[in-house]
């Protein structure tokens, strides 16, 4: 089938009180797994590009990753959703949802409010226009390093994330509630009372980025009280790394350049697996 908009799967996780979960893809290969994997399970699921990636390394242009997702999604009988990750301007958005994304998100969390604000409206008035959806962040998704002041983040406030979302109209809201970008150094505690206060002051589906080593019990609540959106990246890039690293060391001694054909295969067979087992933390 076409591809399914990002904001009907965000209902149709609400309804069921789970989340779907949203996989980084940086190749051909990750696109390819998510998508047969979620047909397999029976399982609706998101691909998703972060910017940054197609920017800095050509890993995928930002119009061959959304023509690759189409076509794969579209030989499927599984609900499949396309979305933009962080991006940080209007310009880049609008050119991302021209270029073919019909999801995307807007991240204006490091700027005051009052300018997150502006910029999050002006994003989702141009975007509804153009039919495409739209998630911000609120609050801002430390990233996991040693420094504690930048690991720690800044919480979403509840009463401020009702305000943010009833003046910028968007279609989803990135949170802030104990979780981080990267590798984890200790086990992550969500604030699962903040979700639900947060959950109880907005009416938009609610996303957690920084899913990568966050317990799967404490992931399974926080479905429940209200994220329907679950970012992953970290782990599922690190699957695939590993997978490299393994087929080099297996074939080392075999002295023929044609085994390069046998990379994709290799690499999909290990991600499906890692994928069919995340997968099950949906449940529709
Ligand atoms: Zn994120």
């Amino acid at each position: 089938m076409a591809l399914e908009s990002v904001k009907n799967i965000l209902r149709m996780a609400d309804e069921a009180g789970t989340s779907v979960i949203s996989f980084i893809c940086i190749d051909y290969n990750m696109v390819y797994s998510v998508i047969k994997t979620a047909e397999k399970a029976n399982t609706p699921a998101l691909v998703m590009l972060l910017p940054e990636h197609s920017g800095k390394n050509n890993t995928f242009s930002i119009k061959g990753f959304a023509e690759t997702a189409k076509d794969l999604a579209a030989g499927v009988r599984v609900p499949i959703g396309l979305h933009l990750d962080h991006s940080y301007d209007y310009e880049s958005v609008i050119r991302a949802i021209r270029l073919g994304f019909p999801s995307v998100m807007i991240d204006g969390s490091a700027r005051p409010l009052k300018e997150n604000i502006e910029l999050t409206k002006k994003v989702a008035e141009a975007a509804h226009i153009l039919g495409a959806d739209v998630e911000a962040e609120l609050g801002t998704i430390g990233l996991e390093t040693s420094d504690s002041a930048e690991k720690k983040g800044i919480y979403t406030d509840p009463e401020t994330a009702g305000l943010f979302c009833r003046e910028t109209n968007i279609d989803s809201l990135a949170i802030s509630i104990g979780n981080a970008h990267g590798v984890y150094r200790e086990k992550p505690v969500l604030d699962i009372q903040r979700l639900e206060e947060i959950n109880a002051a907005t009416k938009v589906p609610l996303v957690l980025h920084g899913g990568s080593g966050i317990p799967d019990d404490q992931l399974r609540e926080a479905f429940k009280k209200g994220i329907n959106k679950f970012n992953v990246g970290t782990e599922f890039i690190g699957e695939y790394y590993k997978a490299l690293v393994d087929y080099t060391r297996l074939k080392e001694k075999e002295d023929n350049p044609f085994k390069l054909l046998e990379v994709p295969r290799f690499v999909q067979e290990r991600l499906e697996t890692y994928l069919e087992a995340k997968l099950k933390l949906s449940r529709f």
